[in-house]
């Protein structure tokens, strides 16, 4: 009768307990609490995963534990552990306690973030493979050994002779038997097997060559000097610190960095570098190559078993710098010194899935934690990182000089409105159409940059550039084909799309519209002699093509080459003397906030191209708005003139850096249920907000840019406020437990800070 097993309560009544708090990647997510079974205690730490009975499930479900505390499992009846996955922890505690400032601030379940921090290739084990390793049994006597039948003895007296762990096959290899006899010896427990997992032999780790750019020190400028000189007192300050590196392109951002990574690893400290995917090109990878003993270069086409590969040299300290793009940000250096972000105003690094982190914002997180300084390069800082700078948070260091004393290029603009310029149709002007002629005379290169973005068709007069924009939100107004409306894609104003200028009664008004392929055929028709490449998504889609035109470009087996914004950042060509702005409002008239800065950042990165030899360069810029702020500004190097412009519109309806925002996306198959379940989180989020007593606006629900995308209805809300922290708790507050009939398939999700609306 008392030999059954108690329950489990009351075995632990009254007695304190090791509890493992567990996260789930799927729903439900947890954190739930789990005992640790006394076989467990020793090995179980966070940062690994465990394998956990959840719900009526019969496998144990994985999960990622969080932390271990000490408590009562009695009162709450809780489960024990099951396994174990892990033998180290793949996360230390800083990582962890990373992994939960992100959950938080983005609204995202724990689990998720964890495999988005620890890549699938690491969690998979990618390219390795388990192998068993023998050593004798402690305590093994001469006496014993003797008694063994042959076979087994001279085994077991080679493995001694070695004195290192083997494996079966190498054991038999080396007695001249089969592996029977060491199996035997395993079955009577004198021989200890111990698992290892290695690299598999047959994975090829791809050589990490750069494409032979000469291999030099510089002799620093002054303002090199005095930025590389900032950056180290903040690295030996031991302090968490932001610096704002402000240098116009050309300026020798990445010597500093260089340097100043120098001064961290001679302290045995090592560093991340990120940069936008698309400049992490073989001329960016090798000027790192070149200065490095031990650089990994994490980029999007690497394999599983590289990227697990790399993964363990960088967990085992054996990287000096990472480079990589956003998801770098993540490296498991030990002794991290630095974190640099280049570009730093680039929005490929905020992550459009979930979880949709910016790189800036847990960079600075994870600075701030360790107390390592974090620097924000750009010739065109954020909006953010700017105010950053105006608020104390950031420290800003500018190089206004490029170097060698090159001058700035020249900007001209081109007005599109004046019927002379334009030419006789087409998308290159005259003045673009006789520059190129010159350039290519001069046996130059020229940079012809198209940025279509594609979808979203702006409404604008070609007499007198008049952008029809909505009287609430400032945003430009989108036209929808489908019966013939103007929307604000904000906050949903709609009016019929006028049939001709609300402005000056013209009635040729027009909806976006060229692309690339199109500029291409043209410039081909225009200058038959030319070489001419194109550089779009289309076109960069197989693996190594970018570098391909690249390589080709530098060694000038292409006279021309255009495309997306991908052709605006990074390149160092000397030989470019002429920049073509094919539209420079393209961006400007997008329905988002951010347009005038995306304009701003975008003519002045491409611009930046040119310029970077001894010959000069010069930049021509088309646009039916010479006049805006942020096309002037940027025809004169004038990024101060232009955030000065650009914080008065910010400051109008409390737009980031100014105040916070986040998006909702709500996204279904059917129109009205799925504008319903919109509606119903309006109503939460404003109850939320009441009892909050905070003030939030929330403008919506409006059809984005593009209302169906692969059968799914859409709608987005937008929340906005003074402080990211208000918002976000209204949101938390507000969506807690609510739920989704999920036969409706409607699924809601938040973005807290969007870069792209
Ligand atoms: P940025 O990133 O600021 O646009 P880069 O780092 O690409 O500038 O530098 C521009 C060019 O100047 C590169 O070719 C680089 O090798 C060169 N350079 C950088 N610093 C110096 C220096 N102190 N003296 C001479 N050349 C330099
Ligand atoms: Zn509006």
């Amino acid at each position: 009768l008392f030999e059954t097993d108690p329950p489990p309560w009351e075995l632990t009544v009254g007695e304190d307990v090791q509890l493992a708090s567990i996260v789930f990647a799927r729903s439900p997510h947890g954190p739930y609490d789990y005992r640790i079974p006394d076989d467990l205690l020793d090995v179980l730490r966070p940062g690994m995963r465990v394998g956990v009975p959840l719900g009526h499930r019969k496998k144990p479900t994985p999960g990622w534990c969080v932390s271990i505390k000490t408590g009562n499992a009695a009162q709450q009846k809780l489960r024990d552990v099951a396994e174990v996955i892990d033998d180290e922890p793949l996360c230390d505690a800083a990582l962890v306690r990373l992994v939960m400032f992100i959950a938080h601030y983005y609204q995202v379940p724990a689990g998720q973030v964890f495999d988005t921090l620890i890549p699938a290739s690491v969690r998979d084990n990618a390219g390795t493979r388990k192998t068993t390793y023998f050593r004798p049994a402690p305590g093994l006597t001469e006496e014993q050994i003797a008694k063994l039948p042959s076979k087994q003895q001279s085994a077991m007296r080679f493995l001694i002779a070695q004195d290192r762990p083997m494996t079966a096959a190498e054991i038999a290899i080396m007695a001249e038997c089969t592996e029977d006899p060491i199996r035997r010896l395993r079955k009577k427990e004198l021989l200890i097997p111990e698992v290892r997992r290695e690299l598999s032999q047959n994975i090829r780790i791809r050589a990490q060559s750069n494409d032979g750019e000469a291999r030099k020190t510089h002799e620093l400028t002054a303002q090199q000097e005095n930025a590389l000189s900032r950056i180290n007192s903040a690295v030996d300050s031991g302090r968490g610190r932001t610096l704002l590196l402000h240098g116009v392109t050309g300026s020798g951002k990445t010597e500093v960095y260089i340097q100043a990574i120098e001064h961290v690893v001679k302290q045995a400290g090592s560093a991340i570098v990120l940069v936008p995917e698309i400049s992490l090109t073989p001329q960016t990878r090798g000027r790192f190559e070149d200065r490095f003993q031990n650089v990994a270069v994490l980029h999007s086409q690497m394999s599983a078993s590289e990227r697990h590969f790399h993964w363990q040299r960088i967990r085992r300290g054996e990287v000096q710098v990472v480079i990589g793009p956003r998801s770098a940000v993540f490296a498991p250096l030990p002794n991290l010194g630095l974190i640099v972000i280049d570009e730093e105003h680039d929005t490929s690094f905020k992550q459009d899935k979930q979880p949709r982190y910016h790189a800036r914002k847990v960079a600075h997180a994870r600075a701030m934690a360790l107390g390592i300084p974090l620097v924000l390069g750009s010739a065109t800082p954020s909006m953010e990182a700017w105010h950053a700078t105006q608020t104390g948070h950031a420290e800003l260091v500018t190089m206004s000089e490029r170097v060698g004393n090159r001058p700035m290029p020249d900007v001209q603009l081109v007005d599109l409105r004046v019927k002379e310029e334009r030419g006789k149709g087409g998308a290159i002007s005259r003045p673009l159409h006789a520059a190129v002629l010159e350039t290519l005379k001069e046996k130059g290169q020229a940079i012809l940059l198209l940025n279509r973005r594609g979808y979203a068709t702006t409404i604008q007069c070609p007499a007198c550039g008049t952008v029809c924009a909505c009287p609430d939100c400032d945003m430009p107004l989108t036209h929808h084909r489908d019966g013939g409306k103007a929307m604000c894609h904000y906050c949903d104003y709609t009016i019929p799309t006028p049939p001709w200028c609300p402005a000056c009664r013209f009635d040729g008004i027009r909806y976006g519209g060229l692309g690339t392929q199109k500029l291409e055929m043209e410039a081909k028709a225009r200058f038959p002699d030319a070489r001419i490449a194109r550089m779009d998504s289309d076109t960069m889609k197989r693996a190594g093509s970018h570098q391909r035109v690249l390589s080709e470009f530098r060694a000038g087996e292409i006279d021309v080459l255009l495309g997306t914004q991908m052709i605006a950042k990074g390149l160092d060509f000397p030989n470019v003397l002429l920049v073509g702005v094919i539209n420079a409002d393209s961006a400007l008239h997008f329905p988002d906030f951010r347009a005038a800065e995306r304009t701003f950042q975008l003519v002045t990165q491409v611009a930046g191209r040119t310029g970077r030899g001894d010959r000069g360069g010069r930049v021509i810029v088309q646009t039916f708005t010479p006049e805006h702020p942020a096309i002037q500004a940027a025809a004169r190097h004038d990024y101060l003139k232009f955030v000065e412009d650009e914080m008065v519109n910010r400051k109008k309806f409390n737009y980031p850096p100014l105040g916070s925002v986040a998006r909702i996306i709500i996204r279904g198959p059917l129109e009205d249920k799925t504008e319903s379940v919109a509606d119903a989180i309006v109503d939460r989020l404003e109850k939320a907000r009441d009892l909050l007593k905070a003030e939030v606006r929330i403008l919506g629900p409006a059809p984005p840019p593009i209302v169906k995308i692969s059968g799914k209805y859409r709608f987005h809300l937008l929340l906005q406020a003074t402080e990211a922290a208000v918002v976000g708790e209204v949101i938390r507050r507000g969506l807690a437990d609510f739920k989704v009939d999920p036969k409706e398939e409607i699924e809601f999700l938040v973005d807290i800070d969007p870069v792209n609306l």
